[in-house]
This record gives structure tokens, sequence and C-alpha cells, in this order.
């Protein structure tokens, strides 16, 4: 194996046939991934199509119904023997492919929800699946993201990795570029080297790829790999255990019905076909592969409006949620910064001009300034220099490449006129990059005469305590109890117009100094103070009062000023009157159980740290609530991950929050928090409406059994026939009322309690209601036309098959509805409408093409028989349409 550690840029470059300038060319980039394959580790082996095919007929009652079709064959039966195999072959073929499905759409999710990597193509910067990258490719990485492949960093910000994945060691460990010449070092000594699967905890650099996939020191270490096995949902938990009992609900009804036919006088084996038929079509066997198809469509769709899943369950909590807590800043709002106002040696000075055009002026009063105003011009140079933005043209428009408030800075400076060779000049010598605990950034720079100075830009009261001088017309001056006051009150005024505030200092620093964080932070000269406005999103508005009328309260978090904060919460009408605003410096001298007394009348958090977050997480849940967190930085990972919800960004988030999170909102917007919670309510709404068919149905068919052997009729339904009404009616209907639009009124009920069980709401009576209902005129149609007369028992049994099936799907249209059929237009679902027609029409085939009425026992029918058959099939529902019980 290559020693990479000890080639320095150079040859690295030369090995690869790359350099870091200009990155590969697309073509060899597509060359080598054929070359070297795709850059992920191998999951585990997944389970042979075969063995899911075969796992279809496991099930202990298809056994049995097998096996008892076998003996009706010896018995003589083969038309029958012959029909069931076939229905519980074609049976076992639509339960591997809702499997297949399911299994696809996990996969596919998986793949969404794939870290992403910074490359350099032809050039330019691109984001890129880390499954795409190969040997050579030029990665850029910074805090909080999963290194994507093996690196050999060619240049470092501070960037430190933790590799205790690797290592087990959990200290970070220093990055550097330069070359170790050692002869044999371990992985962990290999500072100049960054791994796959590691993760950037401070600063950034870039690095060449050297290895990827299975060649990676991660991919050797094979142990590592964890299998992703898929975790049942809650929901499907429940189902299963529920499954359990209607199994045996279900064998000792079909047991009953046997004991019942025998004793009143019908043949053994013709009642043991029917009732193991009988026992096969009751019990939902299919109901939990159902439920996880409708999750993954459920998935698809809430992928189409921009929110990527990364753990099925979430899909049901989501549609508990009671409580968001929001991110601001680029959630709420949309991220683009623009300079507005500037406060600068007691100058309240306004810019014009919107968004990142380079198209504005400076006023003070209205009237436009001068080019050599004061200091401003420095004021904007500095605010340059401690940058980690840079300006980009795409499509003739300018675009900020970095932090959109960084990127505010530069515009601001190139409307003043500075050009960008005046940064030429300075070099820097070491940055401490921002981040949200410090809410400040610093740089150390130094001129072409070697003078050094430090440059600070962050929060105005975090930086207020660190600053003695202040940078005045005629040079340094000392920062005056007056200054201060000035200071504050330009910055509240800023804050009240919503616009986010950034003072700015500097030091000059001697070549001696240290150049330690805590040394040069301190008695910083004043410089000024930058306003800048970032407007809402405009949907979001809308997003929160529908939130509000569907019971879940949104709740802003920033690490912006208080009355920043509060303004921009004003205008999203997000707070009502006597909401409150809780700061960080209170939020943090309060206990959680404090916290908790007071909570539900906090709207807005300013100035917290990501560590505030997880105590407003925990302080909700303790008040029953089920809480959504969004999170795009590193450190709001813990907080994420003991939500309920966690919610990371798309565009901005970091690796770490997505892998945290369940939830990925792909445009980092709250306006798809919403669309995701009611995509989430529908799914299970449509989950309940097709558990309540799927039984109600079965409960039908063994009444009607049932009913029969009681009364000591012959049998009013051939085993055919009932396993024919299993897979037709139950198959497609139910799959289509998963694919249904939600009722109007989800987006206005209460969220769902996460401990509802599957019958809550009158789900079981509504169960039993129907299913009774459909029983009995069944039962009539078969008494109606069973003349006591062998002649006319096919007759009979046709006209009971055809109410049976018709009345089931007449009842799908009712399961549509939490209140009453009528609530809903029955052509709104076109799957629905298809599904149900397929299945008359298959009904049809049976009934009136004659190779298959000796199979499926069935005769012609006249306009009279559908005219009964329709009017006994459509009452249980019309009734219930009616009384709305
Ligand atoms: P949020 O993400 O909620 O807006 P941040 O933690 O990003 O909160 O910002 C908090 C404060 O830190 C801001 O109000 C601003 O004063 C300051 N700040 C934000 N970004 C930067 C930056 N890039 N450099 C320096 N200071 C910053
Ligand atoms: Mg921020």
């Amino acid at each position: 194996m290559e020693k990479w550690y000890q080639l320095d840029t150079e040859q690295t470059e030369k090995k690869l046939h790359v350099t870091v300038q200009k990155g590969l060319s697309s073509n060899q980039a597509k060359q080598r991934q054929k070359q070297f394959g795709p850059n992920h580790l191998k999951s585990s082996d997944k389970q042979s199509r075969w063995l899911i095919f075969l796992k279809q007929f496991q099930d202990f009652m298809v056994l049995v119904l097998l096996a008892a079709t076998l003996i009706a064959g010896m018995l003589g039966e083969y038309v029958d023997a012959i029909t069931i195999m076939f229905i519980v072959l074609v049976n076992g073929f639509i339960g591997y492919f809702q499997e297949q499905k399911a299994e696809k759409s996990l996969e596919k999710l998986k793949e969404l929800a794939a870290p992403t990597a910074t490359v350099l193509r032809d050039g330019t910067w691109e984001k890129l699946p880390s499954s795409e990258l190969v040997p050579g490719d030029i990665v850029r990485v910074k805090t909080g993201d999963r290194i994507p492949a093996d690196i050999r960093v060619v240049s470092s910000k501070g960037m430190e990795t933790e590799e205790s994945a690797l290592t087990g060691e959990s200290l970070p460990v220093m990055k550097h570029a330069t070359a170790m010449k050692k002869p044999d070092l371990e992985a962990q000594d290999q500072t100049n080297m960054a791994f796959k699967g590691t993760l950037v905890t401070r600063g950034w650099g870039t690095g060449i790829v050297v290895a990827t996939g299975m060649n990676t020191v991660m991919g050797q270490i094979a142990s590592l790999m964890s299998n992703t096995k898929k975790i049942p949902t809650p929901l499907e938990r429940k189902l299963a255990e529920l499954g359990k009992i209607l199994i045996i609900i279900a064998l000792f009804l079909t047991g009953l019905v046997i004991a019942v036919g025998v004793y009143h006088g019908h043949p053994l084996y013709e009642m043991f076909l029917a009732g193991v038929s009988l026992a096969v079509a009751a019990i939902p066997e299919g109901l939990p592969a159902i439920v996880t198809v409708a999750l993954s469509l459920g998935v698809q769709r809430m992928i189409r409006k921009k929110a990527v899943v990364r753990k099925l369950s979430a899909v049901e909590t989501l549609g508990c949620a009671s409580v968001i807590c929001s991110d601001k800043t680029g959630t709420m709002t949309q991220n683009q910064m623009t300079v507005k106002e500037i406060y600068h040696q007691g100058a309240q000075i306004e810019v014009s001009g919107e968004g990142y055009q380079i198209d504005g002026n400076f006023y003070i009063n209205d009237k436009q300034i001068d080019d050599n105003f004061a200091d401003l011009n420095k004021m904007l140079l500095y605010g340059v220099l401690c940058n980690n933005a840079a300006l980009k043209v795409k499509k003739g428009q300018y675009i900020v490449d970095g932090d959109p408030t960084d990127g505010a800075l530069i515009i601001a400076a190139r409307k003043f006129g500075l050009k960008p060779e005046m940064e030429r000049n300075y070099r820097i010598i070491k940055e401490i990059p921002f981040d949200s605990e410090r809410k400040r950034m610093s740089v150390v720079v130094e001129d072409e005469n070697k003078q050094r100075f430090v440059i600070t830009k962050g929060a105005p009261d975090i930086l207020m305590p660190r600053l003695t001088y202040i940078l005045e017309k005629n040079g340094r001056g000392v920062l005056k109890e007056r200054d201060r006051q000035a200071i504050e009150a330009a910055v509240e005024r800023m804050a009240e117009k919503a616009l986010r505030t950034i003072a700015i200092a500097i030091k000059p620093l001697k070549q001696t100094d240290t150049l330690e964080a805590h040394m040069i932070e301190k008695d910083l000269q004043f410089v000024g103070v930058y306003g800048m406005i970032d407007p809402p999103r405009k949907e979001v508005k809308a997003a929160i009062q529908e939130c509000r009328q569907a019971g879940i309260k949104t709740v802003m978090i920033t690490g912006d000023h208080v009355k920043t904060a509060r303004a921009i919460a004003e205008k999203l009408e997000l707070l009502p009157k006597e909401g409150l605003v809780l700061d960080g410096q209170q939020l943090s001298a309060m206990s959680v159980e404090e916290l908790r007394n007071e909570i539900e009348n906090v709207y807005v958090f300013a100035r917290v740290t990501p560590q505030h977050k997880l105590k407003i997480v925990q302080a909700f849940q303790e008040r029953g609530h089920v809480v959504a967190m969004t999170g795009d930085g590193i450190n709001d990972a813990p907080a994420i991950k003991a939500s309920d919800i966690g919610i990371s960004m798309g565009i901005t988030g970091t690796d770490v929050t997505k892998e945290a999170s369940s939830l990925v909102l792909m445009d980092d917007n709250f306006a798809t928090i919403k669309a995701a919670i009611q995509e989430g309510r529908n799914i299970y709404e449509n989950i309940r409406k097709f558990i309540r068919y799927l039984l109600s149905s079965n409960v039908g068919e063994i009444l009607v059994m049932l009913f029969a052997m009681l009364l000591s009729l012959p049998l009013p339904l051939v085993p055919v026939q009932i396993l024919w009404v299993n897979l037709v009616t139950d198959g497609l209907p139910a799959m289509a009322l998963g694919l249904d639009k939600p009722e109007e009124d989800v987006m206005r009920r209460k969220p769902r309690s996460p401990k509802e069980g599957v019958f809550a709401r009158g789900l079981a009576y509504k169960i039993l209601s129907r299913g009774l209902l459909i029983g009995v005129v069944t039962l009539v149609a078969f008494m109606v036309t069973y003349h006591h007369d062998p002649d006319s028992l096919t007759y009979a049994r046709t006209v009971a098959f055809s109410t049976l099936v018709m009345a089931q799907l007449i009842h799908v249209f009712d399961c549509r509805s939490e209140i009453s059929i009528f609530n809903r237009n029955p052509f709104e679902n076109v799957y629905l409408l298809l599904a149900v027609l397929t299945s008359v029409l298959m009904l049809f085939v049976v009934i009136y093409w004659p190779p298959l009425q000796p199979i499926f026992h069935t005769t012609f029918l006249a306009a009279k028989d559908w005219m009964l058959i329709l009017a006994l099939s459509a009452l249980p529902t019309v009734l219930f349409g009616y009384t709305k019980k």
C-alpha cells in the first residue's frame, strides 16, 4: 500500500494525475468510477428474492390450506384443489411484490439520506453524493462533516478530527498538510491524513482523495460495519401483536364454523376445507406489509415536498407532533443577508440595495456620503478580511459561497467600491472560526509591512466586555461609558427593525505576541456595527398559522439578539400578545423544572447556544409534548437526538446532525416541516382506513359463514369463492386506500397521542358494526334465493358471493371518512375507482365467462338479481352514512 503521508502535495498530485486547483475532469472521474467502484462500504447481504417469495407461504394457515387442498385433490376434487393452489400462488406473488416494493423504497430512502461531499471537478466546487468520489478527487470538509473517503490533507484551517470510530481515541487530532517522513506510521499517527468515517470537530480543510470504499482504512476494519437491519416502527409492532390476537380469534371462529357445520350434518372434509379457506381469508397476514408499503409511499410523497425521512418510524411520530422548535435563521428566514445599516464613529449610515446585487449607496439622513467618509473604508475592509465566504458569479448573478452573514459584509464592501485587490495585501496568519457557542470570529492578519493585527467580529453584547478602546476620527481613543451607551442604543435601534447585528473590532499585535484565543480577543478597539436584514420566507407565516389550527405550537430559536428575534416573530405572527421571549441568560439561570412551568407561554428563545436546545426539548417533553426540533450545526446533534422528531437541514446541515435526525429538509424551509407533518397525519389516517376496511370485510366473511351454520343452512360460499374474495377485494382497494387524499380537516384536528391504540377513536366499533351488517346482508341474499333444493344452491351462492363482494366494494368508500361517506367526493381517488372497477370486472368474469363457472361454482345472474344484490350490498354503507355513528 502507498504511504501517502510521506508524500508532499505535489507528489500526491502527480501520483493521482490531478491538481489541487482544478480537480479531476468529469471524464477522468467517470473512468475512475468504473475502475474503483462506488465509494461506500459494502453492506451485509440482502435477503435473496427466493427467500422473500418462499416466506409468503411459511404462514401456518396457508400451509394447512395447501395440505387440505392436497387431500381434496386426492379425494377427487381436482378443480377445487388446483384453483385453490392457484389462488394461493397468486396471493404469494402479491405478497412478494408488496414486500419488494417496500424493500425498494427503503433502499431509495437510504440513497436519498446518503451523505454528500464538496468536490472540485472541472475547476468548480460541487456537492455530490459521497459514493461518487474517486481517488484523485479534491474535497473540502468543515466542522460537522464526516470525512467522505481517505484523504491526504493539503490545507488545514485549524482542522481537527475525531477518530474514535477508527482508533478508539476520542480526543480530537489536529490535522496539517506537511509531509511526514517517518517510515512506519499507524493510522492514528498520520496527522496529515484524514480517514473516511471520522468526524471534523473544528475548522476546515481540503484534501486529495487517496482511497475510497473498501480500500479505506475504515473499509478494512470490516467488523466496524453495522448491519442496517430494518427496525419495525411502533405501528408495525402494534399491528404484529394485534395480528397474533386476530389469528387466535379467527382460528377460534373458523373452528366454531367447522364444529357447528359438522354438527348439522355437513361432511367433515368439506367443512374442513371451507374452514381453512376462511381462516386464510380472515387472517390479515398481509397487514404489516401493506402498512410498510403505505408508509414508504407516504415517504415518497414527502420527498416530493422536499422532506426526506431517514427513519420510517418518523412518519408515524410526525403525525403526533405538538411543538415545533425551529431555528430562525435560514429556516424561517431566507438566509439572504443584506447589510442595511452601519453604525460607525457615531454616525447612522444607511445602505441601499437588495439581496446580493452589488448595487447600492451609503446615506446619512438621505444624503449620499463620499468615498472617504471617516474610517468607513477601513471598517468594510476589516469585515472582508475577517470573513469566511466568497463571492461567485453564477449565470450572471452574484452568489455567496459560504456563510451568508459573511457574504453580506463582502457585498457591502464592494458597494462602497472596495476592490478585491486590496485584500491581497493582507495575509491571514490565524483564524478562529465562528461558532454558535462563541458567537464571534477572529483572524490575525499581517500587512505588507509585516504589521500584524487582530480583527474580531461577533454579536455586539458578546464583544462589548472585550472592548477597551474605540477607533475615533483621529486614531485610537479609550472607550468611555458614553460610547458604550451609544453603541448599545444603536444596536437596539437596529434590532427593533428586525436587523441582525454584528460588531467589529481590531487590535494591533507585535510579531512576538502569542496567538492564543483568550489573549488576542481582549482589549479590542471598537470599529462599528453592521445591521443586516434577513427577510422571512414568504410561506412561513401561513405555515405557522396552519400549525396553530392543527394544535401544534411553533417556537422560534435563534442566536440573534432578543429584539431582532422578537421583531421577526411579530412579522411572522408567531408571538401572541401574552407570549414570552426568553434569552439565553434567563434560560441558563433556570432549572428544567422552572422552565417546564413557564414554557407553555414561551414562543421565542433568543441569544441561545446549542446547549440550551436540549433543555428546551426536555422541558417540553416533561409537559407531555411530542417535540420536533431543528438544527444544523454539530452542537445541535444532542438536542436533535433527544427530540421526538429530529430535523436537520439538507443544504446547510452538517453530516453529524443529519445522522442524528429522522427528517432532513432538502430546502431548509420551515414550511416543509408543516407539509411533512400534514403528510404524516395523512398516512396514519390512511392506514386506519385500510385497517378498518380489511378487518370489517373479514368480520363479514366469518359471520356469514357462522350464521349459516347456526341456521343449519348449506355453505353460502365455497372455499374458492372465499379465497377469491380475499384476493380481489383485499388487495387492490386496500392499497388504493393507502393512496387516499386527506380529509379536509386533518390539519384542524388536535395532534394524535402517540399512545393511541390501533382501534382508538371508535375504530373497533366501526369495524364490528359494518362487518356485522355486511355478513347479515350476504346471508339474507343467500336465504332469499335459496329454495331448499340443490338446483338453486349454485344460484344462491352466486348471489351471496356477489352481494359480499359488492358490499365490500361499496363499503370501501365509507372507510375514507371518519364521519360519513357523504362527507367525501367518491370520485376523488382515481386509484380507488380503478381498483373497484377492476374488482367488479373480475367478478363479472368469474360469473359470466362459462369456462370459469364450474371452477368458481357460479352461474348467470339476471338483471333482477343485480337489483337485489345492489340494494342489499349498499345497505350497510348507506345506513351508517346517515346515522354517522
Ligand atoms: P442563528 O443561527 O440563530 O441566527 P447564530 O448563532 O448564527 O444564530 O448567530 C448568533 C449571533 O452571532 C448573530 O446575531 C451575530 O451577531 C453573530 N454572528 C453570526 N454569524 C456570524 C459570523 N459569521 N461572524 C461573526 N459573528 C456572527
Ligand atoms: Mg447561524
